[in-house]
């Protein structure tokens, strides 16, 4: 038999997966700031219109500044990050930074709002996935079993002095599922303590937005389809929030031909199935890319039940099953239009 390895990573900006439609230019007295660089594997904007007054250095340079923080301090595979030391000494406590403390008092409260399905410590499940999409076959029970007693949110302590301690041992912890969302809300915070009202911030696809597109128009965000590369299905109207696009088309495994999704049902150990994509709306940007990662966990039924609960928090799901393909969304998911 055949064994295709592909624990793929696709990048590029036409692999993002909330393209940013271009709007329409009109004369304000506002002027226009716009950058990329590359950040966690991806391509990351920032994107504003501000009065003449701003210091607009000293605030971009504060703001790449802390992309570039984030970026390396809680990269799980980046070996002097604090995650690292988390993942390597946890069980004893480790102290960690203001932000990694924040994100993880953050990660644990979503983990409870989706009855564990997020969760920071399914990393073991993750890496037990990925080697074996290496190896071309699937996991061994045994392996399974053992990685799935050590996953669990519940074995974060929070201790004084900043002090994150793992209660089992062989638990370890990921943040790639909110550290651009927590990343660019930072990001957020400094343009608007600068006085910056309108902004578009885009990392490959989790966006945060405020304001207006040139302080006259709603940003337009494209959601792209899963299934038909660079085609936007839909074109959202948004300002002062955040959407996620979490889907199994730019990060996924091929083992034996069969395609497995990067999002980990911690419950059951195994990739989630069904959800090819799923779109979140929310306030911050961190909730948003929780959510996504929860709602493809949870499948349509389970995650609009969740999102239906939580104040503005609207999601989009497209799911595939063996003969269709099926999109529901939240009660008041914008309406949208091609
Ligand atoms: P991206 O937008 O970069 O594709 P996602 O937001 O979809 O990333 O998150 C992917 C990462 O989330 C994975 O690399 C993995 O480490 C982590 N992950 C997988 N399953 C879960 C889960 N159930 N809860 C929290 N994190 C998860
Ligand atoms: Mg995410």
């Amino acid at each position: 038999m055949r064994k295709t390895i592909m624990p793929s990573l696709i990048k590029g900006v036409a692999a993002a997966v909330l393209l940013v439609v271009a709007g329409c230019a009109q004369r304000t007295g506002l002027q226009e700031y716009k950058q990329t660089r590359t950040y966690f594997d991806t391509f990351v904007t920032i994107q504003c219109f501000y009065a003449a007054d701003t210091d607009i250095d000293r605030t971009m340079e504060k703001c790449w500044q802390k992309l570039e923080g984030v970026n390396k301090t809680m990269n799980a595979e980046s070996p002097l990050g604090y995650v690292s030391r988390i993942n390597e000494f946890g069980f004893y406590g480790v102290q960690v930074s203001e932000d990694v403390y924040t994100i993880l008092k953050e990660a644990v409260a979503f983990s409870e709002r989706t009855g564990g399905a997020f969760d920071v410590t399914v990393y073991p499940l993750v890496r037990l996935w990925r080697t074996a999409a290496e190896a071309g076959s699937l996991p061994e029970e045994a392996a399974l079993l053992h990685a799935k007693n050590v996953v669990g949110y519940r074995h974060i302590l929070f201790e004084e002095d900043r002090t994150i301690r793992l209660e089992s041992e062989g638990a370890k912890i990921a943040l790639g599922a909110i550290a651009k969302g927590f990343a660019i809300d930072a990001v957020g915070s400094v343009l608007e303590a600068a006085g910056i009202e309108h902004y578009l911030i885009d990392a490959g696809g989790d966006i945060r937005v405020r304001g207006k597109n040139r302080g006259k128009t709603r940003w337009n965000i494209g959601i792209r389809d899963p299934r038909k590369k660079d085609h936007v299905m839909t074109v959202l109207q948004l300002t002062d929030c955040a959407v996620t696009t979490s889907g199994d088309y730019e990060r996924f495994y091929t083992i034996d031909g069969k395609r497995y999704s990067h999002i980990i049902n911690p419950l059951t150990g195994y990739p989630q199935e069904r959800v090819i994509s799923a779109t979140v709306i929310a306030p911050t940007a961190i909730a948003a890319d929780a959510y996504a990662t929860a709602v493809m966990v949870l499948g349509a039924e389970k995650g609009l039940e969740l999102i239906d609960s939580l104040d503005n928090v609207e999601a989009l799901i497209i799911e595939q099953t063996p003969d269709q393909t099926l999109t529901s969304h939240s009660q008041n998911f914008p309406t949208h239009k091609k």
